[in-house]
Order: C-alpha cells, then sequence, then structure tokens
C-alpha cells in the first residue's frame, strides 16, 4: 500500500499546487465572469479533486473489499492506506 500512499501524496499536492495557481490566474476574473469558461483553472482544480477523490474510493482490500482511505461517513475517518487492510490485517501489498 506504500505505493499508493505515495501516489495519493503526489495528488494531494498537485491539488494543492493547482489551487495556487487558480488563485493566482483568477484574480482578474470578476464575480459575473465566475462560471465561464475563462475560469477554467477553477475547472482544472474542481475536476482533479473529483478524481482524487474517485482514486481514493477505488483502494480497497483484495480479500475483504474495505476501502482503506475513506472509513466512514466523516471526514475523521479518513487514513492513509497502509501496508495490511486495517479490517481483516491481510497484506495488500
Ligand atoms: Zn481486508
Amino acid at each position: 500500500m506504500y505505493k499508493y500512499k505515495k501516489r495519493l501524496i503526489i495528488f494531494l499536492v498537485i491539488h494543492a499546487i493547482l489551487t495556487v495557481l487558480h488563485n493566482i490566474i483568477s484574480r482578474d476574473v470578476s464575480a459575473e465572469n465566475f462560471y465561464f469558461i475563462n475560469n477554467w483553472t477553477y475547472y482544472l482544480v474542481m475536476s482533479w479533486g473529483i478524481f482524487i477523490v474517485i482514486y481514493a474510493l477505488r483502494l480497497n482490500c483484495p480479500n475483504c473489499g474495505a476501502m482503506q482511505v475513506i472509513r466512514g461517513m466523516s471526514i475523521l475517518s479518513l487514513r492513509w492506506p497502509e501496508a495490511k487492510c486495517h479490517k481483516c490485517g491481510v497484506e495488500i501489498e
């Protein structure tokens, strides 16, 4: 699971960079232009965020199927993926 953890960290770092980039670029975008296509960095950040969520959702145990990152409905149940399944203890990688 270490490989997935590293990948997830890289994805989140890219997301942070994109968010900063969006803030710099969209400084000139006025409120009425907010939802227009020239605010493309906004959509970029949003779609990248959705991609990370989908990626995290797909990280599950091959034995019991338990999700390794999103372990519940609350934000507090988010965990980094580990070498062993948090539920059944099977070695994932
Ligand atoms: Zn498991």
